[in-house]
């Protein structure tokens, strides 16, 4: 039994993603060797060891510098055999340069896809690459073509959809800019050329530019950066047909409609509707020009380089047709987008010495209450007055210019985030599943990526929740990858030690004492602040490993990715997003059918049934679910689907912080790889075995290098043979029922040597 050596495997601690000379013992010779060396600057340079004595070695740069350096610092480097290869995990050396320069290498010749294992990693190209289209689609669908890419990925799930009968996800993940929402496209291309016939799949790819329109802005990140998360469901038939499609979405940005920063832009559709609209159209809405508009106006960016705004609007409207949004409808829409910005432009004027103000009948005013159907008295009401219930009175509070000015901007975001949600609604409607519904299914999900700033708020908290989420699943769907593929090769499968993030999940979900309950119980206290939320957080989770309290109103949590460091100012507002329920009376009183869905939607959200003429009701704010455990819920839901698919990651990369083609930041690259979960795949394997080749290409690749004629020739024995006359220990493989399993660096020996003695 030549497996019984094999000892069961130690635990790899995460620090010890860098293998270091020290670790490979087999070693005959370092002379010459290529090796890495970190230069000041963080980046790292390939060098070769002239030599070594003890903890220091001699080494030359390729720029002709001699160096002396501590032994310890050098890492190992890949033969070159193994320059670019297409997976990761063909690397005898997985430390980060290795994988670094691997990924570099290959983006230097445009080849953007490269596997890490099961996972495909894609770097933004920011330029055209010759990559897609039909003779692609074509290629990889007969497999001529073997190279990593989003079509493989695409591919496999099709095959495994039909193979299987179980439904498939292809889950993308990174950061702003990193190449997500391009990475989908390209996907549902795939599957739409694929699975395209009954034309449903051209209504499918409409969906995008209409959701892009509505949800995607510019940002100093990404020009066409998405606002919102995203998941869509493509339904096939038994024959392989695309049969219809189901769009959820995730935590629209609405701040950015009433506030957005300097050089970035509000979303896309307010400027493509003002560009673009015809003529009767701008009459009939009472249109102005973009720097007309106070929203828009604030962050002082108007257009982007190469984009065509009213062009834009065009391509937007023939989508709009496409998934039957009727005419009148678009136009209701259009007039919700145009009352939007005019609301920015309402303002208020005081009316005694206690600072209430009451809006101005301007033009601006009488425009809103024209386009959503008011009285533009009622309008002036919802937004300087609140009606209160004082003991069993009703009573009607003034209110100051920044309660106006809140009122006002908490109405215009409820208006287009709702105008989302009914869109979002439309393309379902349009797209539903038709009568040839089989139930199998291919999910893309395209979700912002694990974020950490110079300042964290309430919105990196719940995405950072959510990816932690993801993380987890990611982590227990790969290790049961990797656990099948030993079991199916009668390799002892010993538990591979790995960072599961369960506590940080319980840090959040606990209750009641877990970050989401107690955010929500200070929500709904009257007198709770920001502050007395951090101060409670403080005082229960301090005993959890994964939370730190921080001076004044801020935490940190621990996450799988790195620590964040959260400031609490604005959580409870943002979590709570209130809209007055005057506000909701006076949309629902509206003469036109959009506000009044609207209403309805949101108190239908409340879980109070709508019964009776809402004016009566007079009562405080609505209560609703809050904004966390809305998010929670749909997490939840969003997991317990994922669950059920077979998962295909795709992590993408942002290679620099310009959008600019053919530049590779190291550093940059290398804290994405870490954050996706990359170099932990990496790490997994590392602690595990690896490096798999099968006898026969063993024996064959290496067998001429025993010294002793062996007894049989089997690919088998001749295997066994050369471990032994190469003193490879008994820990560093295993022998599996058709291939061998090696643990990292052990090849590159061989490698090494085989090199040496050709
Ligand atoms: P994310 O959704 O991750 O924020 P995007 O998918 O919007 O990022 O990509 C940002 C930009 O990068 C795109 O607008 C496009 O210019 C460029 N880009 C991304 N992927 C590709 C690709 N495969 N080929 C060419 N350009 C790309
Ligand atoms: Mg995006």
């Amino acid at each position: 039994d030549v497996d019984s050596a094999a000892t069961p495997l130690p635990s790899v601690s995460k620090s010890n993603i860098g293998c270091r000379w020290s670790d490979i013992t087999s070693y005959a010779t370092k002379k010459k060797v290529q090796s890495w060396f970190q230069l000041p600057s963080g980046n790292w340079e390939l060098g070769r060891i002239m030599s070594t004595s003890g903890i220091e070695s001699i080494i030359s740069l390729p720029d002709g510098k001699i160096l002396k350096v501590n032994s310890d610092s050098l890492i190992p480097a890949n033969p070159d055999i193994l320059d670019g290869v297409d997976d990761l995990m063909q690397l005898s050396f997985l430390n980060e340069p290795s994988v670094l320069f691997n990924l570099q290498y290959r983006y230097n010749q445009d080849m953007i896809y490269t596997k890490a294992g099961p996972v495909l990693v894609a770097i933004n190209p920011f330029k055209k690459v010759s990559l897609y289209g039909n003779y692609y689609i074509e290629a990889y669908k007969n497999k001529s073509i073997e190279s990593p890419h989003v079509y493989a990925i695409a591919d496999t799930a099709i095959r495994e959809m039909t193979r299987d009968e179980v439904n498939q996800s292809i889950i993308i993940s990174g950061e702003s800019g990193a190449g997500k929402t391009e990475t989908a496209k390209i996907a549902m291309q795939y599957l739409a050329a694929l699975g395209g016939g009954s034309g449903i799949e051209d209504e499918i790819l409409k969906t995008n530019p209409i959701l892009e329109a509505f949800g995607n802005a510019k940002t100093l990140r990404n020009d066409n950066s998405s606002r919102f998360g995203k998941l869509i469901e493509i339904h096939f038939s038994e024959t392989g047909k695309i049969s219809g499609a189901k769009i959820q979405t995730f935590l629209l940005e609405k701040s950015r409609v009433v506030q957005c920063a300097e050089g970035e832009r509000s979303y896309h559709i307010f400027y493509q509707l003002c560009a673009g609209a015809p003529r009767a159209l701008r009459e009939k809405l009472n249109l102005k020009d973009v720097d007309d508009y106070k929203y828009l106006k604030q962050s002082n960016c108007y257009s982007i380089a190469g984009v065509d705004d009213a062009e834009q609007f065009r391509i937007v409207k023939e989508a709009l047709d496409v998934v039957h949004v009727s005419k009148e409808d678009q136009e209701s829409v259009f007039a919700m987008l145009a009352a939007v910005l005019c609301l920015g432009n309402v303002s208020f004027a005081m009316i005694d010495n206690e600072n209430h103000v009451e809006a101005v009948a301007d033009e601006s005013l009488i425009n809103v209450a024209k386009l959503i159907g008011c009285d533009t008295a009622d309008l002036n009401l919802a937004l300087s007055t609140r009606k209160m219930r004082v003991g069993n009175d009703n009573i009607v509070q003034k209110l100051t210019l920044s309660q106006a000015v809140d009122t006002r901007d908490a109405l215009a975001k409820s208006i287009y985030a709702c105008l989302f949600e009914w869109l979002v609604e439309q393309i379902n409607k349009s797209l539903a599943v038709g009568k040839w519904r089989t139930g199998r299914s291919i999910s893309i999900l395209d979700i912002y990526g694990f974020e950490s700033f110079d300042r964290n708020s309430f919105e990196q908290f719940c995405i950072n929740y959510a990816n932690e989420r993801l993380q987890q699943h990611f982590n227990r769907h790969l290790f049961k990858l990797e656990q099948e593929e030993y079991i199916q090769d009668g390799i002892d499968w010993a538990k591979v030690d790995f960072d599961d993030n369960q506590d940080c999940l319980t840090l959040f979900e606990k209750k009641p004492l877990g970050l989401l309950s107690l955010l929500d119980e200070e929500s709904t206290f009257p007198n709770g602040t920001d502050f007395t939320f951090a101060n409670k957080l403080k005082q229960h989770l301090n005993s959890n490993s994964c939370f730190r309290g921080e001076r004044e109103k801020a935490f940190t949590v621990s996450h799988f990715a790195g620590e964040v460091t959260y400031d609490t100012t604005g959580f409870l507002e943002k979590n709570r997003d209130l809209l007055h329920l005057d506000s909701i009376q006076l949309l629902s009183s509206c003469s036109c059918h959009l506000p009044q869905t609207f209403a309805s939607n949101m108190l239908n959200q409340s879980g109070k049934p709508v019964v009776g003429p809402l004016h009566k009701a007079g009562g405080a704010d609505s209560q609703k679910l809050s904004v966390a455990t809305k998010f929670k819920s749909q997490l939840f839901q969003l997991m317990q689907r994922l669950e059920s698919t077979t998962p295909h990651f795709i992590r993408c990369i942002k290679p620099n912080n310009f959008q600019s083609p053919g530049s590779y930041e190291q550093g940059l690259v290398l804290q994405q790889l870490r954050c996706c979960g990359v170099l932990e795949v990496v790490r997994i394997s590392r602690s595990g075995f690896p490096t798999r080749m099968s006898h026969q290409k063993f024996a064959k690749r290496y067998g001429f290098l025993l010294l002793e004629n062996v007894a049989s020739q089997d690919p088998l024995s001749v295997s066994v043979a050369i471990l032994h006359q190469f003193n490879i220990l008994p820990e560093m493989y295993q022998v599996g029922y058709t291939k061998l399993f090696f643990r990292t660096g052990q090849i590159g020996a061989l490698e090494d040597t085989r090199n040496h003695t050709l």
